[in-house]
């Protein structure tokens, strides 16, 4: 079956033929890949800054962002069925019972750094035929999402994001208080950097939740990403407009950055501009470029004088898979066309080299396996 491929040491990228896999333990199932997302994590794979081979392989299978269905399973599985769409999760915990994360089923949060995640690192992935997979990683998507369910993956970054925002804020339990009909974040705002597949996923998690979200983007408009962000009743504003130190004038304090964007420049320049009690969320990877200058006095002088807290987070634990499907659920109800938009195109197996080594355009571009 076909697979697609990344081979390091001969700094090559191609379409190669795997062997069908099969089900060895009572609690696998086989799955037939539909769909499988082209990120920006799997170009850098092919340009060889990042992903591993399984050890001893000379090459990859990459892939994590998949959409499939189940064809067969083993005699002890319970949550799947043949016929049922699923998800499957990325990563798969280290061997170290002092992991204080991996034996508690939470290896987004591995502590040795020994974890493996199919695609990526360890593990051949899901740009492929068939894959075979524990039913523990397996996250069931119910069958209206068949167009869309390719899009969980890269949305449980802004769940596992949103999940931890709530922790963090519980520290100001009298802001926003109850109001009936309205989400959480009603009384907040929130700056989206970046607007490709992860900044407007995650953009349309806030407005579920009744963010005033603005999303900050380098492109000027006209641009399909800004008729994205209208769509969902967010606002697209271009940092050639207005550049970082009037995004308050203009819109008043910001109260949460989710960072989608990996460049740190703009990263940096932004969070010296952030509101009191506010929060900034890094989920990008830079590459590694020359060093920035940043005031790290004005960064220092507030975080302690505005109380802020600044995290990063990466990977997504079952929560947030089962949070993104419910959400792609309501995005697809509340926002059809946006939603349906980000998928710029579906494109055969033999298209993937163009795809993951050219610069493409659009927003998310799938391989389509199997209808
Ligand atoms: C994937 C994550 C993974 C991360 C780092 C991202 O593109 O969505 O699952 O943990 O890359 O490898």
């Amino acid at each position: 079956m076909k697979a697609v491929a990344v081979f390091p040491s001969q700094r090559e990228v191609r379409v190669v033929d795997e062997p069908e896999p099969r089900i060895t333990a009572a609690t696998e199932a086989r799955l037939r890949v539909l769909d499988v997302g082209v990120c920006g994590t799997d170009r850098e794979i092919c340009a060889f800054e990042y992903g591993t081979p399984p050890s001893g392989r000379g090459h990859l299978v990459i892939g994590h962002e998949s959409l499939s269905r189940v064809e067969e399973v083993g005699p002890a599985v319970t949550r799947v069925r043949p016929g049922d769409l699923v998800v499957t999760m990325v990563r798969r915990p280290c061997p170290h019972a002092h992991c204080g994360a991996c034996p508690q089923d939470r290896q987004d949060f591995c502590f040795t750094g020994d974890f493996e995640e199919r695609g990526i690192k360890g593990r051949h992935g899901f740009m492929t035929e068939q894959i075979v997979e524990d039913e523990k990683y397996l996250v069931p998507v119910p069958q209206a999402l068949r167009e869309v369910g390719v899009l969980v993956e890269p949305l449980t970054i802004a769940e596992k994001a949103l999940i931890q925002l709530w922790d963090v804020q519980e520290r100001l339990p009298w802001l926003c208080p109850h109001r009936p009909g309205k989400n959480h974040g009603h009384c907040r705002r929130a700056l989206v950097l970046g607007a490709g597949p992860v900044g407007l996923l995650g953009a349309m998690a806030l407005r579920a939740r009744d963010f005033e979200t603005i999303v900050y983007a380098r492109e000027k408009v006209p641009n399909v990403k800004a008729a994205v962000t209208a769509q969902i009743g967010a606002t697209y504003v271009s940092s050639e407009d207005v550049p970082p130190d009037q995004l308050e004038e203009r819109f008043g304090a910001i109260d949460v950055v989710y960072e989608a964007a990996g460049a740190s420049k703009l990263a940096f320049d932004v969070m010296g501009e952030m509101g009191a009690n506010s929060v900034f969320i890094f989920t990008g990877v830079p590459g590694r470029k020359a060093a920035v200058p940043v005031d790290t006095d004005l960064l220092m002088r507030n975080l302690v004088l505005k109380n802020q807290i600044v995290y990063g987070t990466v990977n997504a634990g079952r929560d947030a898979f089962e949070a993104a499907v419910a959400d792609v659920g309501e995005f697809l109800k509340r926002w059809p066309e946006a939603l349906l938009s980000l998928i710029s195109g579906r494109h055969p197996v033999d298209e993937a080299r163009e795809l993951l080594l050219g610069r493409p355009g659009g927003i998310k571009h799938v391989l389509a396996f199997a209808q």
